[in-house]
């Protein structure tokens, strides 16, 4: 551990130091060791130049005559902020204090704390959003565990591919991932997984008996609903190391949910990525989650981000929380009184797993009293309301009288520390009261003790004070001294006054001390029964704070569509699409009100919509504006458009743009076409499929034979495909198959585009119809390339064009009829082509 020492012995403290390290390395192999020495926290060894580098901080050496180690520390005040930013660079950190007053010999030091980025539950540790740590075993299948614990989340789901496996992680962005040997020892699979998913990996036990017993020992059983070794192992490592770091505290777990993964809509993880549900993919972009972001609460914006993590595919489901969020749009008064309700709510969900681990300090006791006295009138507010507005008011009202007990019991603003004192209320505890009685009856006769102390004197300036070091005292300035009476005795001199003691004076202030330590001795042992009185509530806590965070995203939703002027979705009967005047959320906004709204309809004899037009005229971003409106019909919410009759789509498929995976070792035209194997081979007639420039990444020709086969394999699925492309080449199939329709967005070309001058004009209008041509010339031109080289490009693209007649004469030569064909025309047909081929050849 201390590399770099000498041969001499380690000194006792250091010796101390390595014991625990070694300690804490079984528990968390990577973690470094915050060793309380004094008033700074050290690191040695190693350990102290991997904390110098991460946290840029001095690097010093302990040394002696034979013995030196680098050494690097931080102040105890600045604990918080630097264990954060380890957290942050994913590394984990276990803290010693020092847990006796320093003497002559070695400090006694324990390890108070083990903090891992996956299962910190102290608020100053933690975003407002949730915070997963995740296991993934395989067996039959692979299976995969999510626990928050700041607020008990416990899930589980088991996949039949890694892909499945693959998508459903990327959507949980958990911020630490445990990985059973049989993936860690895999250095393939590893690499693999690291390139998508670069977050904390840490070892834990995955071996199944100890899994079942962990989760006995939290759950009191090991469900039945855990049916294979894999979910049994995935579960049961993440309670063992959760229970590792929250020190044999689990209690806020209370059960596993097992989710199917089916049960939802599939969302791979490009489509994720693609439609920047999360994150934006130029930095600093505005996500689709950012537009959403309505919610007032830290629990509603965690539930928003879980409906989109996981869209329905239940009719009734969809309706039943459009019908809500259509009551909340049509009522104003409602929505304003339940929305400036939850901005003085705090995260319920997280105080009611503090309250369940009987951690939660005074004032986090106080925080919940505050929100639970607004559930009543959140109660009245959803009086006479049915559906899910409905169930919220019941899941509300179910709760039993503990506000009134916290408020009787603790005072308005309580320390945060119960250690303290002053949080009881006077009159709450008649023990209490009766010390506290007792101090001020010490008290005023110590705050008389100056007037008649001054009187007997005559010391006019004559002071009663207190410090830590002396307690009570009375001071006396220097021209006075003379004046101090016999019974008086000297404890301090300083400069220019002295301070003196009396034995009643002592008397009383031993009596004073005595009465505090009492009272704060009772205040804690009351504040302990208040607080564990409070877990058995646990379960409907986090039943209230699961409607809160219910009414919260509903309500958002609600505000947004009347904000933005959003509609409401029709769900389709006959599973066709019907998007009037639609618009993107995102790009409307960055585009200041300019922004042209588009209709798309897709459905019987229209599976399939082939777009074509410029660059940068606008084709992704109605393709993404399809994508999004369906998305969020199926979370429940309105839609950016004038009007929406939407189908239930089992799945959104997504390729759209290069995206780089560079470091991954894969080159573009590779990511991209394991993306479209991806859509290709999971796609149904059910799905919505997003096609963006597919064959970008190799020669034209490969590129337009791939793209070519891809359209024709899709359409024949009968899924809604929306594909576009700088092939106008495609175009032509629109004759060749029913149901596949041409579109283009309209741009119009400068007369005097030609001589090097000219440009387009963009309308970002999608109207029916092929393209006429790619424009990328014309885009060139206008991205500034000069004019010699475009105007080449020009005649370049005329001779190519007219080359590509080639193929054309192929198919003219294939369909010819030659028993219907006269010499005559045989001979007019050859002179043409000829042409044709001839003048090509000339340019
Ligand atoms: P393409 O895919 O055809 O290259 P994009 O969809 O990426 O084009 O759009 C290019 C830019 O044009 C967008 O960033 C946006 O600023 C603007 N744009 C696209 N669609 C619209 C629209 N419907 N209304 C207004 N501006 C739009």
């Amino acid at each position: 551990v201390l590399k770099g020492t000498g041969n001499g012995a380690l000194p006792p403290m250091l010796e101390q130091y390595v014991r625990m390290r070694d300690e804490v390395a079984a528990q968390l192999p990577h973690a470094i060791l915050l060793f309380q020495v004094g008033d700074f926290y050290e690191t040695f060894g190693e350990d102290a130049e991997r904390t110098a580098r991460l946290l840029r901080i001095a690097l010093t050496h302990k040394s002696s005559k034979d013995f030196s180690t680098p050494m690097a520390g931080i102040p105890l005040r600045a604990l918080d902020n630097n264990v954060e930013r380890l957290l942050l660079a994913g590394v984990c950190v276990a803290v010693a204090d020092q847990v006796e007053e320093p003497g002559s010999g070695l400090v006694e030091r324990k390890v108070t704390q083990l903090l891992t980025p996956g299962t910190v539950t102290e608020e100053r540790h933690l975003s407002a959003d949730e915070n997963y740590l995740a296991a993934v075993a395989t067996g039959d299948g692979y299976a995969l565990a999510l626990l928050d614990v700041s607020t008990g989340e416990f899930r589980c789901a088991a996949f039949h591919t890694r892909s499945a496996l693959y998508d459903e992680l990327s959507r949980w962005r958990a911020r630490e991932v445990l990985l059973a040997p049989e993936l860690s020892g895999n250095p393939a699979l590893m690499a693999d997984f690291q390139t998508r998913f670069p977050v904390m990996l840490s070892p834990a036990n995955f071996e199944e008996a100890g899994c079942c017993d962990e989760l006995n020992a939290v759950l009191g059983e090991v469900p039945g609903s855990l049916t294979s070794a894999a979910l049994r192992r995935a579960c049961g490592a993440v309670l063992g190391y959760a229970r590792v770091t929250q020190q044999g505290e689990l209690s806020m777990v209370r059960r596993a949910v097992r989710f199917e993964p089916g049960a939802h809509m599939r969302l791979p993880e490009a489509a994720v990525r693609a439609l920047e549900l999360f994150t934006a993919q130029a930095p600093g972009g505005v996500t689709l989650m950012d537009v959403l972001s309505q919610t007032r609460t830290a629990g509603g914006r965690r539930r928003l981000r879980a409906w989109l993590r996981a869209p329905l595919l239940d009719e009734l489901s969809i309706r039943a929380r459009l019908d809500s969020v259509e009551t909340l749009t049509r009522a104003a008064d409602l929505r304003n009184g339940v929305r400036s309700l939850l901005y003085r709510a705090h995260d319920l969900e997280r105080l009611s797993a503090r309250v369940a681990t009987r951690r939660a300090t005074p004032r986090e006791v106080a925080s919940l009293a505050r929100t639970l006295e607004l559930l009543p009138e959140a109660v009245r507010l959803l009086e006479g309301l049915d559906g899910l507005l409905g169930g919220v008011r019941a899941r509300l009202a179910g709760l039993p009288e503990v506000v009134t007990r916290i408020r009787a019991a603790l005072v308005d603003d309580p320390p945060i520390r119960a250690g303290d004192g002053g949080l009881i209320r006077d009159g709450f505890h008649a023990g209490l009261d009766e010390l506290r009685n007792g101090a001020v009856g010490h008290r005023a006769w110590l705050a008389e003790l100056e007037i008649s102390e001054r009187a007997r004197t005559g010391i006019g300036n004559l002071k009663v004070g207190f410090n830590n070091v002396f307690g009570y005292f009375l001071e006396v300035t220097g021209p006075h001294l003379s004046k101090v009476p016999s019974d008086y005795r000297q404890i301090a001199t300083l400069k220019d006054r002295a301070r003196f003691t009396r034995p009643d004076l002592r008397e009383r202030e031993r009596e004073i001390a005595r009465l505090e330590a009492a009272a704060g001795r009772l205040e804690l042992e009351v504040f302990t029964e208040l607080r564990d009185s409070l877990a058995a509530h646990a379960e409907a806590l986090s039943e209230a704070a699961g409607a809160l965070a219910d009414l919260d995203v509903l309500a958002a939703l609600a505000e947004i569509a009347v904000d933005c002027g959003w509609t409401r979705p029709q769900t389709a009967d006959g599973g066709g699409a019907k998007l009037i005047q639609a618009r993107h959320p995102v790009v409307e906004g960055a585009t200041g009100g300019k922004f042209v709204p588009n209709d798309a309809i897709l459905g019987a004899g229209r599976t399939t919509l082939l777009l074509t037009g410029p660059n940068m005229a606008g084709k992704s971003t109605y393709l993404r504006t399809v994508a999004i409106c369906a998305l969020l019909h199926q979370i429940g919410s309105f839609v950016p458009a004038d009007g929406a009759d939407l189908p239930v789509y089992d799945a959104i498929h997504t390729r759209i743009g290069a995206s780089d995976d560079l470091a991954g070792g894969r080159s573009t035209f590779m990511v991209e076409m394991s993306e479209l194997a991806a859509i290709l081979h999971g796609v149904t007639a059910r799905s919505l499929v997003i096609l963006d420039e597919v064959g970008r990444g190799t020669s034209t020709l490969d590129g337009l034979a791939i793209a070519q086969a891809a359209l024709e394999h899709l359409h024949a699925t009968g899924a809604h495909t929306l594909f576009a492309t700088h092939y106008f080449e495609l175009t032509r199939l629109e004759g060749e198959h029913p149901g596949l329709i041409n579109l283009h967005v309209a741009a119009e070309e400068d007369a005097s585009a030609h001589d090097g001058r000219g440009g387009l004009t963009f309308y970002h209008q999608v109207i029916p119809g092929a393209a006429r041509q790619s424009y990328g010339v014309e885009v060139a031109r206008l991205a500034g390339l000069p004019a010699p080289v475009t105007a080449r490009a020009a005649r370049l693209l005329t001779a190519l064009n007219t080359g590509s007649d080639d193929g054309r004469l192929t198919r003219e030569l294939a369909a010819l009829d030659l028993g219907r064909l006269t010499p005559m025309q045989a001979l007019e047909l050859l002179n043409s082509w000829q042409r044709q081929v001839v003048g090509a050849e000339k340019v």
